[in-house]
C-alpha cells in the first residue's frame, strides 16, 4: 500500500500496542463494562512518518452503537 502523504510504496501495517493493544470504545458505552470495543490497526509509512488508513479490526462489534438519527438530516 502507497503512503497517502507521500506516495512512497515504503509502508508497512502496523499495530495500536499499549498493554495488550490500543482499542476503540464507543462513547456512549464508555462508563459502561468494556466489552464492546475494536482492536485498531494502521499502515504506516516508513520514508515519511505518516500514519494512515486506521481502522477497526472488528467494526461489526462497534455496530449497536451507530446513532443513525443523525443522518437522516
Ligand atoms: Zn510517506
Amino acid at each position: 500500500m502507497r503512503c497517502e502523504s507521500c506516495g512512497s510504496p515504503a509502508t508497512t501495517e502496523i499495530m495500536f500496542a499499549a498493554d495488550g493493544g490500543l482499542v476503540a470504545v464507543p462513547k456512549v458505552q464508555r462508563k459502561k463494562i468494556f466489552c464492546k470495543y475494536s482492536k485498531l490497526s494502521a499502515n504506516a509509512c516508513t520514508d515519511c512518518g505518516a500514519v494512515f488508513h486506521v481502522r477497526l479490526e472488528q467494526p461489526e462489534k462497534l455496530k449497536p452503537f451507530v446513532d443513525y438519527s443523525g443522518s437522516a438530516r
